[in-house]
């Protein structure tokens, strides 16, 4: 049985580290609000009190943090000081690709191994073990990997060397937050026309414009219920993500730019916290709500 320190507990985190102990695995896992460490002890885990405590005696480094420097400063700090030879850090945050592939290098400097394996499918898919899980690395880390991964995920696919999962993890992002960006504006279109909304919905998602992010989103828009799920504050950071790397490639994305002003605009309103759905509250206010 591998022992796995799980580091990052959220909303993402904590239910992957739970299937992973639920699937054998012996589970250490370390949050910074400690609280959350309770449900994996409860599924079968351990808690640790800092992350090197969760890394010592570790084969696998799992981490599920919010941004590229809470990786870093993970990494670089408990994983490196205290890692055996040989462990393999699997990253399923959603970072900058070139922290990514830096990072494993760093890694391999040491005699680590470190893959990219960020992550689509939100709350639900983290609850529910089905994952899209887009894995950049070497392919005999990757492999080894494989069957962690397949516990969390649904789909794996291993899409390049270092830093190119989360190449792919940033044109997810831009694709999801332009989907919400414009079902916004159909509930927004259709709320004014005084249309059947759940009738409307239903026969939107048999056609061309159904969705995963139909499927999942456009309830909680109709309820007004934004308890995330994704954080607009995730999502600004991934906007700006996709800005940097396309101009790193010189690639023109004035969607990207468009969707990511929206983004930005819902932080700014004061809505951060809140699930990336919010961007209906963006479009109402463009159309002249005052909240
Ligand atoms: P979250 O804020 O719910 O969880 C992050 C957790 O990390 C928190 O519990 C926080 O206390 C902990 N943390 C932060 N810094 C830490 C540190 N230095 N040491 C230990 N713990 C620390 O966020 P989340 O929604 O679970 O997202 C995590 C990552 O997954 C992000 O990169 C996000 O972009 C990505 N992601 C999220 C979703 C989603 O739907 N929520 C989907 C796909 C990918």
């Amino acid at each position: 049985m591998s022992t796995v320190a799980f580091i990052g507990l959220g909303i993402m985190g904590g239910p992957m580290a739970r299937h992973l102990a639920g699937a054998g695995y012996d589970v250490v896992g370390f949050n910074r609000s400690p609280e959350k460490t309770e449900q994996l002890v409860e599924a079968g885990g351990r808690a640790a009190d800092s992350a090197a405590g969760a890394v010592d005696g570790a084969d696998i480094v799992a981490l599920m943090l919010p941004d590229s420097p809470d990786v870093t400063d993970v990494v670089t700090g408990a994983v490196f000081d205290t890692a055996k030879p040989g462990t393999l850090i699997v990253d399923f945050s959603t970072i900058r690709p070139d922290v990514a592939r830096d990072l494993a290098q760093q890694a391999a400097d040491r005699g680590l191994r470190m893959i990219d394996a960020p992550v689509s499918g939100g709350q639900a898919g983290a609850e529910n073990a089905a994952l899209s899980i887009m894995v950049g690395g070497a392919d005999a880390d990757v492999a080894d990997a494989r069957p962690l991964l397949d516990v969390v995920g649904k789909t794996v696919v291993h899409v390049g060397p270092a830093g190119a999962g989360q190449t792919v993890k940033a044109a997810n992002q831009l694709i999801v937050a332009g989907n919400i960006a414009l079902l916004a504006e159909a509930v927004t279109f259709l709320q004014a026309h005084g249309a059947d909304l759940p009738a409307a919905i239903e026969v939107l998602g048999g056609g061309l414009a159904g969705s995963a992010v139909l499927n999942q989103k456009a309830q909680k828009m109709l309820d007004g219920d934004f308890a995330p799920g994704f954080r607009i504050d995730l999502h600004h950071k991934d906007m700006g993500i996709v800005a940097e790397s396309a101009r790193q490639a010189g690639v023109v994305t004035p969607v990207a730019a468009l969707v990511a002003q929206l983004v930005a605009a819902t932080r700014a309103a004061g809505d951060g916290d809140l699930d990336h759905s919010a961007l209906l509250r963006t479009v109402a206010r463009l159309n002249g709500a005052s909240s």
